[in-house]
């Protein structure tokens, strides 16, 4: 059987490389190349920049605000329509299993456009009233106006979810958009291209160019005159980076980067609740959320007996065939990001962390032999200032530390370079107020986590990013607000 081709798609055509490369697109389950992906350069990235100014200046700024959103909408149905085709997709270009991307991935990659959608309709604007001396007045207001072409980076842990989260508002604003999808997850990208054209969203309003990052399409889309703004989710170095190349021409750029979540469990939580919402907030996607708690902090009265339960969560997780209905955890993104996880297991040890669980490469049928599975890891002893327990291990793993009083977890928690969120568990309704408003952190979850309303402002403190998204916060990052004065 030949090789299945994942293009680009410009300008409603989906179209190979001018040079003709291409690279593969490998399932992490199986280690088996199962498609060439076009590599794209700045050659593609030209020409789809170029095919979204079209749009904007011509077919999709004609349109009123209403027929535009009403395309958005048949692009939400469009996705639903095909989710089996998306599940799939995403699950052999990631390995995540069934149970999580079912639930997670697809139903909020059609969510998003349905909610900027219904959210776009509703935005308004301001006006001010102004006195002046001539007893005339004057009268303000305020418009939004979109910013032209978005550029959209996007990583590789949840590909249609967070691609989705950034494509919506920014076409909802108004503006077209040209997406470099991470080159490990090319595939619900493209078959987005599908849904769009089906949709019967004008040529040009949604491009995706694949390739890599550095000195490729994804370093070309940030450099580009025509792009009025970068928004990017992924590794905190990659934003410097990007941060670098947009200076020249001072781009707006919005930021969510990596995290070193922590979560703290006081001794009057409801016991049960915390364990299974830490075991899911340490472990869920493999450990490859931004959000996951990889330090947690436990109150010694509880320590041990929290320890033990959570290794037994971890031990009882069904690892393996994505495609199975029983399946809990897959295997990590690729064979790099398994050697880098294994190097932080090894990293850990020489540190002097007791494994209580783990700490190494699961059984698996023989199909799978050759994927990128490790297990569920959990360490005890660690100095909370050795390099594994301060930068991001992006896995299945979670260290546990005791503490005695409240100031000490709130220092310990807060005691990163990072602050995306953190996760409270208590039942002590002023200590749980008291303790989120110290958490340096974008995001607070109090007994529960990864609880979303899309409505919210979502991002990071410190090296955890730059800016807000999420409800009327997508929608002001992605817009131009002009203020008019006008004397009466
Ligand atoms: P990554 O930074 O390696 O890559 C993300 C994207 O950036 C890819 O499309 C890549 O090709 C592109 N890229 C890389 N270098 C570039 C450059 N110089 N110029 C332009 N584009 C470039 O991130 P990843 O490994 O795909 O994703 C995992 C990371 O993302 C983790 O650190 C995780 O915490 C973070 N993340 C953060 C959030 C959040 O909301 N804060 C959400 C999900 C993931």
């Amino acid at each position: 059987m030949p090789m299945k081709k994942i293009q680009h798609f410009i300008d409603g055509e989906f179209v190979a490389s001018e040079s003709g490369d291409s690279f593969s697109n490998i399932n992490p389950a199986t280690g088996r190349e199962f498609a060439r992906v076009a590599e794209g350069s700045e050659i593609e990235i030209d020409r789809a920049v170029e095919a979204a100014r079209r749009a904007f200046d011509g077919p999709w700024s004609a349109m009123t605000l209403g027929e535009r959103l009403d395309a958005l909408q048949r692009v939400a149905h469009g996705i639903r329509a095909r989710f089996d085709e998306f599940l799939k997709a995403e699950m052999r270009d990631t390995g995540k299993p069934r149970s999580f991307a079912s639930k997670v991935d697809i139903p909020r990659g059609a969510a998003n456009f349905e909610f900027f959608a219904n959210l776009a309709r509703t935005v308004h604007g301001s006006s001010f009233q102004t006195e002046t001396a001539d007893g005339r007045g004057a009268v303000n207001y305020v418009t939004r106006q979109p910013l032209g072409v978005v550029g959209v980076i996007s990583p590789w842990n949840l590909p249609l979810l967070l691609l989705t989260w950034k494509v919506a508002p920014a076409l909802a604003a108004g503006n077209c958009v040209v997406v470099k999808p991470s080159e490990e997850t090319p595939s619900t990208a493209t078959l987005l291209g599908e849904v769009f054209k089906d949709a019967g969203v004008p040529a040009g309003v949604y491009n995706v160019v694949h390739g890599f990052g550095p000195e490729a399409a994804g370093e070309a889309l940030t450099k580009h005159p025509d792009v009025s703004a970068i928004t990017f989710t992924g590794e905190t170095r990659t934003g410097s980076a990007i941060m670098k190349a947009c200076a020249p021409q001072i781009k707006n750029i919005s930021f969510e980067l990596g995290g070193k979540n922590a979560a703290i469990v006081f001794a009057d939580a409801d016991f049960d609740a915390a364990v299974s919402g830490t075991a899911r907030s340490s472990f869920s996607n493999t450990g490859q959320v931004c959000l996951c708690s990889e330090r947690v902090y436990v109150e010694r009265p509880i320590y041990e007996r929290f320890v033990e339960a959570m290794a037994k969560r971890a031990e009882a997780l069904t690892i393996g065939d994505p495609f199975e209905d029983a399946t809990q955890m897959g295997p990590l993104i690729s064979a790099d990001h398994q050697r880098k996880v294994l190097s932080a297991f090894k990293a850990a040890v020489a540190e002097g962390a007791e494994v209580v669980t783990g700490g190494s490469i699961p059984e698996v049928d023989k199909e799978f032999a050759e994927g990128s599975f490790v297990e569920p890891t959990i360490w005890t002893g660690l100095d909370e200032d050795v390099a594994v327990m301060q930068s991001e291990v992006f896995g299945p793993i979670c260290h546990i530390t005791p503490f005695d009083t409240e100031e000490e977890a709130i220092a310990l928690a807060n005691n990163s370079r990072f602050g995306l969120c953190a996760a409270v568990w208590t039942n002590h309704v002023q200590r749980a107020h008291r303790v989120a408003h110290q958490m340096e952190t974008g995001l607070v979850w109090v007994n529960t986590w990864f609880l979303r309303d899309l409505r919210t402002p979502f991002g990071g403190v410190k090296l955890s990013g730059i800016g807000r998204e999420g409800g009327r916060h997508s929608l002001d990052f992605y817009s131009e607000t002009k203020t008019i004065c006008i004397k009466l």
